[in-house]
């Protein structure tokens, strides 16, 4: 009875009015943002915390909306995996970043991998390794400089099926990435099943690593977890000097933040690249 007479109350917020009002106006305008060329896709650089290479780019999906302006995928994307534009969305993405890892070999560029996010509406696709494999021969990518990034949460609905579609993608020569490590379920017991090769630590630990000793506590159980499990470790968010030498010392293998960069579009990505024979 509580809840009802608080979403009642709700009902009638001006201000819970107007979040619904938006978010209606981007659920009818998802549909055809692709087709009218309002999708980007930004990259931000993953960092081998060693060398001070480029591993990898990330790539992170922005709608240009002709109104709204740039809207935020923490924003949209729990939108389109309700009403299901996020498997179309998703696959574009998908196809544009493996183009342009594609691009930026051709170029002459040190290969890296290319990140991609995996929503849950996705990873169920029954077809889902037939259209990577697809895109993959498309676009001429190797399947070893595509690493997909997914979420404990979406593994955990029907595991032996998750953990089938993972090793799938795996004999492909696909890197498989956990994100938001830490965030999640985290169920040590089945971390073990699922054939990925890195863990990402979330954003959230890493961010008061130098002032919450419990962040930092966590922080370390996580990287000190994947070197048992022999995963390679990701920090994301790394935005501070101090923060990068704490993970580095930790013995972190790479880094992601606006410590390195934020997020940018493709030709802004280019300079910083490494050509792979210097004349
Ligand atoms: P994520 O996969 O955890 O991506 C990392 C997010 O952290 C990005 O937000 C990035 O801009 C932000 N970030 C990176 N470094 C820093 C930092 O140093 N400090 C702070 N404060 N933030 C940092 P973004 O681009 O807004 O994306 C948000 C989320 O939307 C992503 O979180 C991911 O879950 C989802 N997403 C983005 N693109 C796609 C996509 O193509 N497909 C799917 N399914 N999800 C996507
Ligand atoms: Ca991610
Ligand atoms: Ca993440
Ligand atoms: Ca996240």
């Amino acid at each position: 009875a509580k809840q009802q007479g608080r979403s009642q109350y709700q009902f009638y917020s001006p201000e819970i009015n107007t979040q619904l009002q938006e978010r209606l106006t981007l659920e009818n305008e998802l549909h055809g943002a692709l087709e009218r060329n309002e999708m980007l896709v930004y990259y931000q650089p993953l960092i081998d915390l060693h060398s001070g290479h480029i591993t990898a780019m990330e790539a992170l999906v922005r709608w240009q909306h002709p109104t709204l302006g740039m809207i935020s995928p923490a924003k949209f994307i729990p939108i389109a995996e309700a009403n299901g534009a996020i498997v179309q969305i998703g696959e574009w993405v998908l196809r544009t970043a493996c183009a342009q890892n594609r691009a930026w070999q051709l170029a002459g560029f040190t290969p890296i991998r290319i990140s991609v996010n995996l929503s849950a509406r996705q990873f169920e696709q029954p077809y889902l390794v037939e259209v990577i494999n697809q895109i993959l021969e498309e676009t001429g990518l190797q399947a070893s400089d595509l690493e997909l990034e997914v979420t404990e949460s979406f593994l955990m609905g029907d595991i032996e099926r998750s953990v089938k579609t993972l090793k799938q993608l795996r004999e492909l020569g696909i890197w498989l990435a956990l994100d938001d490590f830490g965030t999640g379920y985290s169920s040590l017991n089945y971390l073990k099943r699922f054939p990925v090769n890195m863990l990402k630590i979330d954003r959230s630990f890493v961010q008061d690593v130098m002032s919450n000793p419990d962040s930092a506590a966590v922080t370390n159980a996580i990287i000190a977890l994947a070197k048992s499990l022999r995963l390679s470790i990701t920090a994301e968010g790394v935005e501070t000097q101090e923060q990068l030498d704490y993970l580095r010392m930790q013995g972190c293998d790479e880094g992601q933040g606006f410590y390195f960069s934020c997020p940018v579009p493709a030709d802004i990505i280019a300079p910083m690249l490494q050509k792979t024979s210097q004349q």
